[in-house]
């Protein structure tokens, strides 16, 4: 049977498993602990040479439905579920490096994943942070000691692409593992593994459960690495196709004894939220390039950052590899409007963290979530005090367009 598009293979990827008593969705497994109808195969199961449950901490049906799910989104081998975005990541590395090994970064990164990475110095990993937006720096950064290529899609809260084809190029001529981070794109509107990459890692709690009602990360195996030339595996963990070694590490290094797990519960929900991916990351996409447009045109706005802008440093390149330009966007207020008494006025847009929910969301990220990080940092990131980013929802466009407009008068 010809391959099923893209939301059809989400809804009804449980049922292609069987259900227990025909639910139409995976139900919650709260045990922590599965019994074995003898000892040889507690045995079988536990040396891995038979599938089964051993204990909740690295494995549980209602997460393995959902890493199902996940892999037929990224079109990738397998999967494994971590308690949050930031687990799944940090999970990775500590899993995949060691002392001595170099790590080349995008410069436009999460703000927690820029801290984590800083920690990992101390481990003794070298972290080298470059302009992605252009795969020269990333060449000119290589080291005889680099094991891996990290960069997201789309960055926050300025927008810049990553040169995501040209790297996953140079990370397959040098044998590199090239990681992508594809929170801010969502498999819906871009498969890194498109563009070569070898590990996909999401965080869930965005656009993919969408409803800001649960937490959750993943990483996705594509099946393009050759782990065969990876320094760093463990011996016994290397059985069966070489395709599949990282992700084996990963589960019982990164997973199984760091012990991030993710909750039924919250796979539970993530499932769900899953299931309307598509219809609203496109509906969100759709919003943002109207208020972009919109705010483009408004005279109290120094900067609007938004990959669907003919103005936009990689507008070319978002139309090339995405199918469309995103949910997320920042606007810049000119030095003389006051960035706090905007948002104080506005009535619609929430101020919070997070993005990727379903309501639209503002937060002046130099206050906030980029404080930490220091003026020195947010300036190479292009982050002024008065910019504030968007993440948009799937309200109807003209409400939150009547709001901006109301705030932005009441602001100056
Ligand atoms: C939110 C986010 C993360 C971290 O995810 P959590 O689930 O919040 O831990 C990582 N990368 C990007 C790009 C994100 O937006």
């Amino acid at each position: 049977m010809k391959a099923k598009g893209f939301t059809t293979a989400i809804l009804h990827s449980d049922r292609a498993g069987g259900i227990e008593h025909g639910s139409l969705h995976k139900p919650v497994h709260n045990s922590i602990t599965f019994e074995h109808a003898s000892a040889a195969d507690i045995a079988a199961v536990f040396q891995g040479k038979q599938a089964g449950f051993t204990y909740g901490r690295q494995i549980n049906p209602t997460v393995v439905a959902l890493e199902k799910k996940l892999s037929l989104m990224e079109d990738g081998l397998a999967t494994c579920c971590f308690a949050t975005g930031m687990a799944a990541i940090s999970a990775t590395f500590l899993a995949l490096l060691k002392a001595g090994d170099h790590l080349v970064s995008s410069a436009f990164l999460f703000g927690n994943t820029n801290s984590v990475f800083n920690t990992f110095k101390n481990f003794g990993i070298e972290v080298t942070f470059v302009d992605a937006t252009d795969a020269q720096n990333v060449e000119a950064a290589l080291q005889p000691n680099t094991r891996a290529v990290f960069v997201e899609t789309i960055a926050n809260p300025c927008t810049q692409i990553a040169d995501l084809a040209a790297i996953g190029q140079l990370c397959t001529a040098r044998g590199l593992l090239y990681v992508v981070d594809n929170t801010m794109t969502s498999p819906w509107n871009f498969r890194p593994k498109a563009v070569g990459a070898h590990l996909v890692i999401n965080s869930l709690s965005k656009y993919i459960c969408g409803h800001g009602n649960a937490l959750g990360g993943s990483v996705t195996e594509t099946g393009l690495f050759d782990w065969s030339r990876f320094p760093n595996l463990i011996e016994g963990y290397k059985t069966g196709a070489a395709s599949n070694w990282g992700l084996t590490q990963i589960k019982k290094k990164g997973l199984r004894d760091m012990g991030a797990t993710l909750a039924p519960e919250a796979a539970h929900h993530i499932a769900i939220g899953a299931e309307t991916l598509p219809l609203r990351q496109q509906r969100a996409a759709d919003n943002a390039a109207r208020l972009a447009a919109w705010f483009a045109a408004q005279p109290a706005i120094a900067r609007v950052f938004h990959p669907s802008l003919a103005s936009h440093p990689q507008h070319a390149r978002a139309r090339e590899l995405f199918r469309n330009f995103g949910g997320l966007m920042a606007i810049e207020l000119k030095p003389e409007v006051d960035c706090f008494k905007f948002l104080d006025a506005l009535e619609l847009a929430v101020l919070a963290s997070n993005l990727g929910d379903n309501r639209t969301l503002v937060i002046p990220v130099a206050h906030t979530i980029y404080a930490e990080m220091g003026p020195v940092r947010r300036a190479e990131m292009g982050i002024a005090d008065g910019t504030v980013r968007i993440s948009v929802g799937i309200e109807d466009a003209d409400d939150l367009i009547a709001d901006f407009e109301q705030a932005l008068a009441k602001a100056g």
